[in-house]
């Protein structure tokens, strides 16, 4: 009688706790991990995220090797390679002969489809095995407890939600009451960063032999990807992620709440973790950065405001975002409710730009395949939103540049957060900011050829008249928001002669080579 069971990890479920290994038997069971060319080219990734996620397979497979299992790894330049997921998995049936096939759900929408697509193949097959698909349980919130705390509310918060798993998980908690007597501590955490702030270093990783490989291997397979397998330093192992992360609560996490919203040039990461590429992998566990860093709070090694911001960003919006994808997917990819359809610029894709808030933030991206979420939100999100440009194109770019973009987190950021195309389901208002407040939490706007104080006229910031022309193009639909009430009482005052100006620069700029599509 056939016993063994295939159990398949797909590129970004490298955790040896992952759901699909759960009960794993090294003596009968194999595992199959596949590398194909339609993972690696759906969008162009930036080369440094194929390495990070090749490497980072192939370290974990040999990391199973050495506990003994049976590892069934196909590579890239495997002759026989389909290049595709579902291919592979037909073949490792046709391989194996298993008694049963054991998966955990994926991360994106499309795969998930394609899955219960394998599962229905093999349902209808005479002597077909039964394909058990599982929850992703690394995270803290159960998909199916989600839509229950979605379901019936009017209207959703991420407050809320963040406040519940903090009762449910007891992270930063008092007995019933939130650490310090508040659930946020928000307010304190908007500093604008002083010169004198001495940014620490990021530890760097350095590519063993089987990286190097990989690295090989992506330059030849993928020239025309964005970004350079340069500098590649990325841990690709659990071992360097945790060190990657003990370094973080030693020697950021303590300033992390007061400058989490700053930017200051050449210094991309300041003082974030940048454990989103490992987390996201599957490296790190969401659950271990929580309590690593609320022990830093409790032996004195890190500020409440610091530790609360970070908790937030992980057991609040990484866990709500998750939720939402789900609850809203398929919808969720067509959503446009500001009705925006001009094409990304080409400088997205460049850095060449007079705009210096801008130049340097697609310039870190495109080095670093990362940038902090301020950058993400503040700048290329801003401008993206207040220029009306298409989602889908932005959601496109955000999923090529950034190394730890997977859909289930990249598109209700940028969707939501960052474009307000979803009308509000991920956030109660647009992000939209004009220079003011990119000066305030920056050094970019000093260096730049633009000046932030003006608001119409050749060498106006154009953040300044694309916000009011914003507020301008939308003041029907956003009317009804009492979060921006202030800004649209302020158009409303504002000359009919001065709103002229603004549409005239709005659109000349718009229209002009500065932003002109590839
Ligand atoms: C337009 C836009 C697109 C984004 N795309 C992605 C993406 O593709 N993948 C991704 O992981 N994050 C994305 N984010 C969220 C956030 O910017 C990144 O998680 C963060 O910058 C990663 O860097 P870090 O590890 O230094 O984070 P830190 O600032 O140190 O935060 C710690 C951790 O909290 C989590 N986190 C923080 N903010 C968010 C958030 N808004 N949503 C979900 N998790 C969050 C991340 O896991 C992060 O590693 C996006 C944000 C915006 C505005
Ligand atoms: S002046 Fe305007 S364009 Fe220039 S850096 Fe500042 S916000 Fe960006």
């Amino acid at each position: 009688m056939r016993k063994q069971t295939l159990r398949i990890v797909l590129g970004d479920q490298l955790s040896p706790a992952i759901a699909a290994l759960r009960d794993l038997n090294p003596a009968q069971d194999v595992v199959l991990l596949a590398e194909v060319q339609a993972e690696c080219t759906y969008v162009k990734h930036h080369a440094k995220k194929l390495v990070l996620v090749l490497s980072a397979m192939r370290h974990f497979a040999r990391a199973l090797q050495a506990r003994g299992v049976h590892v069934d790894y196909v590579t890239l330049d495997d002759p026989q390679n389909t290049q595709n997921l579902r291919g592979e998995f037909l073949r490792a049936i046709q391989r194996h002969r298993p008694a049963r096939v054991v998966a955990t759900e994926p991360g994106e929408w499309r795969v998930a489809q394609d899955m219960r697509h394998w599962q229905s193949l093999l349902a209808e097959q005479a002597d077909g095995q039964e394909v058990e698909i599982r929850d992703d349980d690394r995270f803290f919130c159960r998909l199916q407890d989600f839509f229950t705390w979605a379901r019936g509310r009017k209207s959703l918060r991420m407050e809320f939600f963040y406040r519940d798993m903090r009762r449910q998980h007891g992270y930063l908690m008092e007995g019933e009451a939130p650490a310090g007597g508040h659930w946020n501590f928000d307010k304190e955490n908007r500093k604008s960063l002083p010169k004198a702030v001495a940014v620490p270093s990021i530890p760097s990783f350095e590519p063993d032999q089987i990286t190097r490989g990989v690295i090989a291997l992506v330059q030849a397979r993928f020239p025309d990807h964005l970004g350079s397998v340069e500098g590649f330093a990325f841990p690709v192992t659990r071992r360097d992620a945790g060190r990657a992360l003990d370094d973080f609560i030693a020697h950021r996490l303590p300033a992390f709440g007061d400058w989490q919203d700053a930017m200051k040039t050449g210094a991309p990461v300041l003082f974030h973790a940048l454990i989103s590429p490992a987390l996201n992998l599957g490296l790190l566990d969401p659950r271990a950065v929580c309590a690593a860093a609320e022990a830093a709070w409790k032996k004195g090694a890190a500020p409440l405001n610091a530790v609360e911001g970070f908790v937030r960003q992980i057991l609040g919006w990484r866990e709500y975002v998750r939720g939402l994808y789900w609850l809203h997917m398929p919808d969720f990819a067509r959503k446009n409710a500001l009705g925006a359809t001009r094409a990304l610029p080409g400088f997205y894709w460049t850095g060449e730009t007079r705009m210096n808030c801008l130049r340097q933030t697609v310039r870190d991206t495109i080095a670093n395949a990362y940038a902090h979420h301020i950058q993400r939100l503040m700048i290329t999100g801003n401008f993206a939103l207040l220029a009306g440009i298409d989602p889908n194109e932005v959601d496109e770019w955000y999923m090529v540049v950034y190394a730890d973009a997977y859909e289930w987190v990249e598109m209700p950021n940028t969707r939501g957060m960052a474009l307000f195309a979803d009308g509000g389901i991920v956030g109660s208002k647009p992000y939209a900011a004009s220079g003011a407040y990119i000066n305030r939490m920056s050094d970019y706007c000093k260096a730049c050829s633009y000046d932030v104080k003006d608001a119409v006229g050749p060498n106006a910031c154009p953040f300044n008249f694309l916000y009011w022309d914003f507020f301008a193009r939308h003041e029907k639909l956003l009317a009804g928001n009492i979060r921006l009430a202030m800004p649209l009482r302020t158009l409303q005052r504002m000359a009919p002669a001065k709103r002229a100006a603004i549409r005239s620069n709005a659109q000349a700029f718009l229209q002009s080579e500065a932003c002109k599509p590839p």
